[in-house]
């Protein structure tokens, strides 16, 4: 057998996650647990300003994240952050699919499948493919846990290489206000400044889903392709675009942290640790252990219309 096949002959039946059951007359995500798990490794390269903020900021200025590690000051991208964005990207792809599948509304689907339209991130359905991967509340129905799982990241590079702030050569960022009234004077309330990590700063990342089926992996491989496009961060409509190389996908949870790649990173040698052919990374996994990386990995991707007509027919 192939590597791929090894691979899909591990993940779980749709049927068996995905399917929503009926809780008193209503359609809930199975709580499920496998104990099966894949790893999506890999970098994030900002392709154009990026603010990893998630508060406000004080007064008209708004601040990135910094944090003391592995002896340098690095920006902080948070998980939470990550699977936000994410998040949302999945669903768009998820509502697209539905309406090129079945040439109908995503809203009429979803108001039949799951019993409302399913909105991120205060009108969770509950019973849908992504409140399945991703998890959610429902006041006075129920909850489910979430799949997925993400860790914080942090910038390869030192911030004052990688973030332009009020020191650097660069300065802050001017930004008109969102909302801004054209018939009042320019004031100091009418923009702001903001700090910003620099195109071309890499962040590693690590994600982990449980319980998989095909079409979660697959999925979630379009769904950061999707984030990639629309922008992480705030003020995601211009800024916050990234590429992202995927490493490897591989059963198992690795041996390895967000901090081991950062250290591999520091001393150049992180693509050779992915190596197809001398792999210098191990997965834990009580079942055999398969790794895959390059092509394979695209024709995980590749696999998304077919599993998601799978998924349609069990609905
Ligand atoms: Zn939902």
């Amino acid at each position: 057998m192939s590597k791929l096949t090894d691979f899909t002959g591990q993940m779980a039946n749709i049927e068996d996650v995905l399917e929503p059951r009926e809780v008193k007359g209503k359609r809930v995500a199975k709580p499920i647990y496998t104990r099966q798990v894949v790893t999506i490794v890999g970098v994030k390269t900002a392709k154009s300003r990026f603010l990893p903020v998630s508060h406000e900021g004080h007064g008209i200025e708004t601040y990135i994240d910094k944090v003391e590690l592995l002896g340098k000051t690095r920006a902080e991208f948070i998980a939470r952050k990550l699977k936000g964005i994410e998040r949302r990207a999945h669903m768009a792809l998820f509502r697209e699919l539905v309406e090129q599948r079945t040439n109908g509304d995503w809203q009429e689907f979803f108001t039949a499948r799951f019993g409302k339209e399913c909105v991120v991130p205060d009108g969770l359905c509950i019973a849908c493919w992504n409140c399945s991967l991703f998890g959610g509340l429902e006041a006075g129905r129920g909850a489910t846990f979430s799949r997925i799982r993400y860790f914080d990241t942090y910038s390869a590079d030192d911030v004052v290489e990688c973030v332009a702030m009020l020191e650097s050569e660069e300065g802050m960022g001017i930004g008109n206000v969102i909302f801004e009234d054209i018939s009042k004077p320019r004031t100091a309330e009418t923009y702001h400044l903001y700090e910003y990590v620099k195109a071309g700063t890499r962040f590693p990342f690590v994600t982990i889903i449980e319980s998989p089926t095909l079409l979660d992996v697959a999925g979630y491989l379009w769904a950061v392709r999707r984030a990639d496009e629309h922008g992480y961060g705030k003020y995601s409509a211009n800024h916050g675009k990234f590429d992202t190389q995927f490493l490897t996908v591989s059963t198992g949870y690795p041996r390895f942290s967000v901090l081991d790649m950062l250290e591999w990173m520091e001393a150049g040698k992180l693509e050779n640790r992915f190596q197809a052919d001398a792999p210098q990374v191990t997965f834990d996994s009580t079942r055999e252990v398969v790794t895959l990386y390059g092509d394979a990995i695209e024709e995980i991707a590749g696999r998304l219309h077919e599993e998601f007509d799978a998924y349609l027919a069990v609905l």
